[in-house]
């Protein structure tokens, strides 16, 4: 694993000293080679990231297809969104965003004396142990990612943005990125909160990052697949995704009630904790109620996936206030 690291580390300051470090200097702007320096980083992440999926997942969809008749045009467009998120640094660049008034308020809180708070030292020794130290904080960052998602579906103008995650009938191992351009920001907002909270550190965060969107990829594959006996119930399956994704359970949150089950995003505990799970081995088509009953439209391309989404949420708010 440290070779791998030590290796992906070089090819990226290779990289960034032939390329883009001329190319700083060249535009005088070599203030800004720590972002660029991240930035390459986040973008040869996002290579790995699309060259495992190919090389992994597409071959387990290719042999364990679960549905044999999916809309090739519908996969495209989650193509299209995964290149966005992974390699169009618009995710990071919100993230250092972000960070900005976060830094400075932690700048500014120790300079009353407030230290920093890091999760690793509350448990003596763990600081030395990188690995259990990554494991109990994507256990944390899990935990909180349940609540995200179940506001997701509960907080009607977040719903409004989220359902278009939902409205994919033809699920494949691109289906992770589908999503509302300003969801993402949403969650990149409340990303970076979290790390600040938890004294999360940059290192740390871009590998849970590399391992969620990975686990997250293979979760939306087309697959026929549920882990083995116990397993099921400690990490979430295809199965287990599948099932949050199916038209029948109603994910919408009608009558003050939220409907639906597994919000987990890679541990199905809190679901367990909480009574959201479900583990029934059937599956149902995927999409939004409104849409396979009603015919509404969440849209066919990008643009308009989007466009429509501002609308749900434009008319979410506005009868929202038209209630009070
Ligand atoms: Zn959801
Ligand atoms: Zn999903």
């Amino acid at each position: 694993m440290d070779h791998l690291i030590n290796a992906f580390e070089k090819l990226n300051g290779l990289l960034f000293e032939s390329w883009l470090q001329p190319l700083l200097f060249e535009l005088g702007c070599v203030n800004l080679a720590e972002d660029a320096y991240m930035a390459s980083e986040w973008f040869l992440l996002g290579i790995l990231q699309i060259a495992i999926m190919v090389v992994l997942i597409r071959p387990l969809e290719k042999f364990f297809a679960l549905e044999k008749h999916q809309e090739p045009a519908s996969v495209r467009v989650d193509v299209m969104y995964t290149l966005i998120q992974t390699l169009g640094l618009f995710r990071l660049f919100f993230f250092l965003l972000f960070s900005m008034p976060i830094d400075w308020i932690w700048g500014y809180l120790r300079t009353l004396g407030v230290p920093t708070f890091h999760l690793e030292l509350l448990i003596p020794g763990l600081a030395d142990q990188p690995l259990m130290s990554f494991l109990v904080y994507l256990v944390v960052f899990d935990f909180f990612n349940y609540w995200i998602h179940r506001a997701q579906h509960q907080i009607p103008a977040w719903w409004a943005l989220h359902a278009l995650h939902h409205s994919q009938r033809s699920m494949s191992y691109w289906t992770d990125s589908r999503g509302h351009l300003l969801d993402d920001v949403l969650l990149a907002m409340v990303g970076v909160l979290m790390s600040s909270l938890i004294g999360l550190q940059p290192g740390q965060f871009v590998g849970l990052i590399v391992v969620s969107r990975l686990f997250e990829s293979v979760q939306h594959a087309n697959i026929d697949l549920r882990w083995w006996g116990v397993l099921e119930k400690l990490w979430v399956s295809p199965r287990f995704h599948r099932t949050h994704h199916a038209v029948g359970i109603g994910h919408e949150f009608k009558d003050g009630q939220l409907g639906g089950h597994n919000f987990g995003v890679l541990l199905p505990w809190w679901d367990i904790m909480w009574g959201t799970a479900n583990f029934s081995h059937h599956y149902e088509p995927t999409g939004v109620r409104d849409q396979v009953f009603e015919g509404v439209s969440y849209g066919d391309g990008f643009w308009e996936q989007q466009w429509l989404g501002l609308k749900r949420l434009w008319v979410t708010l506005a009868n929202t206030h038209r209630a009070h």
